[in-house]
Order: structure tokens, then sequence, then C-alpha cells
């Protein structure tokens, strides 16, 4: 027997065309598609009586949702692409496949970064903060910097900002600024290998307090370890990285060391496995002080926090 409510439809078509997503994930996509489709909230969407479903409104949204299952289910597009929309630090982002989709695990990084921001600011502040998201993507880490820093310190000046190689990445991010009602002067987007030109930049000298990124660290090797959305669907240039997946890492590191005041801080996610080996590094042991590898909500390290000593 066909299941009567939207919403049991939609999770029953999820579970026979993607039966490897899980019941939790399988109840999130059906939510999130039911809110967007319907453009309800998921609680009147629930208790929506069963006569609004023969409604005109409701069978010109069943043929969206139908198209949008099709899509999600024979073609592999992730939800947030279908929907144009991703989440992260409670606030939705408008995502397309120019740029990664938002994790949640990525959340924890702006986190760390308002914690070291909190620590500078009790002890002596460079005036303003200066600070640079490497590889923004959708935007997601340096935009919601940057309204965390406005709510929280209001009398801090701050200048950030965002690079990405990919012109079209950077597209997605700067009106994702827009629509959060950031200016140029709190984020100003460039486009960059990791911080070329940024960094040597005569303009803008040398003095960031703080390097913030979510790089591209996935090895060529391991692609066949992906799932088909992530493969098929995310932009390559923001997953891989060359040389075991290493490659734009090391760049970081060494464009860093330029870049950062001394104790200014280095903050960056990395693969499975990946933080340790890069704590080890000469050049970070050199010139930076490695203050945490810390971990991810399933308890992998793949963080680091670094600090810059100062310059001798
Ligand atoms: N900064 C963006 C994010 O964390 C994009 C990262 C990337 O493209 N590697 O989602």
């Amino acid at each position: 027997m066909q299941p009567s409510h939207p919403l049991d439809l939609i999770k029953h078509t999820l579970a026979s065309g993607l039966p490897s997503l899980s019941v939790e994930q399988r109840q999130a996509e059906a939510r999130l598609l039911g809110e967007s489709v319907f453009k309800l909230p998921y609680s009147a969407l629930l208790s929506k009586p069963a006569d609004f479903f023969a409604t005109e409104r409701f069978q010109s949204a069943w043929a969206n949702l139908h198209s949008l299952l099709e899509d999600r289910i024979n073609n592999r597009v992730p939800l947030q692409y279908l929907l144009g929309e991703a989440w992260f630090l409670g606030r939705p982002f408008s995502v397309s496949p120019a740029v990664l989709i938002p994790r949640p695990e990525t959340e924890l990084l702006v986190e760390k970064g308002l914690e070291l921001i909190k620590s500078s600011t009790e002890t002596a502040m460079n005036t303003p903060f200066r600070w640079a998201d490497v590889g923004t993507g959708s935007g997601c880490i340096a935009i919601s910097l940057a309204l965390a820093l406005q709510e929280q310190y209001p009398n801090l000046p701050f200048q950030g900002v965002a690079t990405d190689n990919s012109a079209n990445a950077l597209a997605v991010a700067s009106s994702n600024a827009e629509k959060f009602n950031l200016t140029t002067e709190a984020i100003h987007f460039a486009l960059a290998d990791v911080l070329e030109p940024v960094s040597s930049d005569e303009k803008s000298p040398q003095s960031l307090d703080l390097i913030i990124s979510n790089p591209p660290y996935i090895s060529p090797a391991l692609a066949i370890t992906l799932s088909a959305e992530v493969l098929h669907h995310e932009p390559a240039s923001a997953l891989f990285a060359e040389n075991e997946g290493f490659e734009v890492v090391e760049r970081l590191i060494e464009q860093a060391v330029v870049a950062l005041n001394p104790d200014g801080f280095l903050l960056m996610e990395v693969g499975s496995g990946m933080a340790k080996t890069v704590a080890g590094w000469k050049l970070t042991q050199s010139n930076f002080a490695v203050l945490s590898v810390w971990s991810d909500y399933s308890g992998h390290e793949r963080f680091l926090t670094l600090q810059r000593k100062k310059k001798v």
C-alpha cells in the first residue's frame, strides 16, 4: 500500500531509490525537501490535514518534488545543490556546484577561531584584527566568523580576506556575504592561489593575526572511496590535493610563515590521520608552535592550531 502523507511518500521513494541512506539521513532529507517544496515549516507540514494535499498548490508542488527526487536518486545530486542551500552555524548559505557543501565539522573550526580571538583580546590585540580564510568556497567560514565578530565584539575593528582560486566560487561567496549584509570592508574577496598574491601584495602588509582554512586535502588515490554525490558533483579543486593530499596544506604553511604576525594563528582542517603528520613537519616545528591537534565529532584528529613563533 502506498503511504499517503507526502513526507512518508518522500521517505519511501528515497528508501527504495537510495537504499544506502541511513534512516536518519532519509528523515532529514525528506524534511528539507518537504519544507522547501511546499514552503511550509515542518510542524505545519506534519499537521496539514489530508484535504490540503488535494489542492492545486499541492499538485503543482508535487510535480517539482517529483523532478527533484528523480535528480536526487538517478543522478545522485546532493540535496543541498538541488535546493541551492546548505545550513552552517544556524544560517542558510546559498550553494551551487561551484562550491563545496559546508560540513558540520567545519563549524568547529569557526568556533575555535573565535576562542583564539577571545584569548587574544584578553591579552594584546592588534588593531584592526586582520584575518584570512583560505579556500573560502561558499564563504561559510569567513562569513560566519565576520558575523560572530560583529555580534560579539561590536567595538573591535577587523578586516577579513577570503581567497579562492575559483572565480565562480568567489561569486557565490560574495553573494552570500551580501545576503548577510556584510560589507566589502568586513570581508574582501580575492582570487588567489592559497594566499598569493594577497601575502605578497605591497599594499596589504604581511600582518595577519589569524589564518583559517579548510583546504582541499583528499588524496586523488582515495577518489574511489568517495560517494557518487561527492565525487561526481562537488568541485574537484575543492576536494583533491596532490602529494597524498598534502600539497595545498604545505603551501598554506609556507605562505602563512610570511603572512602571519609573530604570535598569529594558523587554524586548519585536514583529513583523518593527517593532523599528526603535519604537526611533525620540520617547517611547522621551526616556524610554528603546535598548540593543539584536535578531533571532529567522531573523534578523528582532523584539526590543527599552530602559532607563529617570533621572527628572528
Ligand atoms: N571553506 C569552504 C568550506 O569549508 C570551502 C572549503 C574548500 O573548498 N576546500 O566549506
